[in-house]
């Protein structure tokens, strides 16, 4: 009953959609509104919805940002999905709800040095918002290794604004894509790194030169990949973070 009166007390707002990529048929980047005096910490997640029907989802802009932009996946509705296909026909100057504060604590640890940021696919959007944040306050003095896996390397999306920064501020970003899919003829062209990213963490661990005492590990996504980074790193010693989007059946 408590929960009940609590929920209803939350007091939505309405904001429209400014603009909306699609990258791939399950696979967009939507910017919103944000509400007046919307404040979030990088790594920190919004509620949106359609309808009485709402999802979180972690903000990849960063809080400097004058919107709030977004990169979901679509669930197909056979597959379960009934948030995102609302979402996937939305079109700009639509409207969506807005929970009136964010939510999370996957947010930037500055304790640590270095920082390991390992995702699949839309996991990555937390640490797109950290860097974007750290870059735009002028900080200094971490590193940061971002390791993302993929079935299919058209699903990073956000890899021209990780290359980019890669190749602007190398002593600060380190950026390795994986496809988990090497021989699909839709990864014919790829060239990069490959296997499923929680089997590559020991090699890229020991050619950063990491240690748990100065590096911090993130993981979000996948809820497999995240409890295979945990039963890798737990037992060495480091500490992890984690995000998990959704559960596993
Ligand atoms: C803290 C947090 C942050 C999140 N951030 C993002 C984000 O940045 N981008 C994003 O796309 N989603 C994100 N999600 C997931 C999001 O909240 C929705 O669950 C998702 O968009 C599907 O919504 P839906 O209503 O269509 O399906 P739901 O009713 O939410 O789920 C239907 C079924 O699909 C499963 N499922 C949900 N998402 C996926 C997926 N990506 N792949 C496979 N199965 C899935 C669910 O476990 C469930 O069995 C986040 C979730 C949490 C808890």
């Amino acid at each position: 009953m408590t929960t009940l009166r609590r929920f209803r007390q939350v007091k939505l707002s309405k904001v429209k959609v400014l603009k909306r990529e699609d990258y791939t048929p399950d696979l967009m980047l939507m910017w919103v509104e944000k509400p007046e005096g919307y404040t979030f910490k990088a790594g920190q997640y919004c509620t949106i919805g359609i309808d009485g029907i709402e999802r979180a989802y972690s903000i990849s802009s960063a809080p400097y940002e004058d919107s709030l932009e977004l990169f979901v996946e679509l669930v197909h509705p056979e597959e379960g999905g009934v948030l995102t296909p609302k979402l996937w026909e939305l079109e700009v100057g639509d409207s969506v709800t807005i929970r009136p504060r964010p939510k999370g604590i996957f947010t930037f640890d500055p304790k640590y040095s270095s920082q390991l940021l390992v995702a699949t696919v839309t996991g990555v959007v937390p640490y797109v918002s950290f860097l974007r944040q750290y870059l735009h306050d002028g900080m200094s003095g971490h590193r940061f290794f971002v390791l993302m896996g993929a079935s299919y390397h058209d699903e990073f999306i956000y890899d021209g604004e990780l290359r980019r920064l890669e190749a602007e501020h190398p002593d600060l970003v380190t950026f390795v894509p994986t496809v988990s899919r090497p021989n699909d003829p839709l990864n014919g062209e790829w060239k990069g790194e490959a296997g499923r990213v929680n089997t590559l963490l020991d090699k890229y661990v020991a050619e950063f030169g990491l240690g748990p005492e100065n590096t911090l590990v993130y993981a979000c996504g996948h809820p497999g990949m995240i409890e295979s980074v945990k039963e890798i790193m737990l037992p060495e010693g480091y500490e992890v973070k984690e995000e998990r989007f959704w559960k596993e059946d």
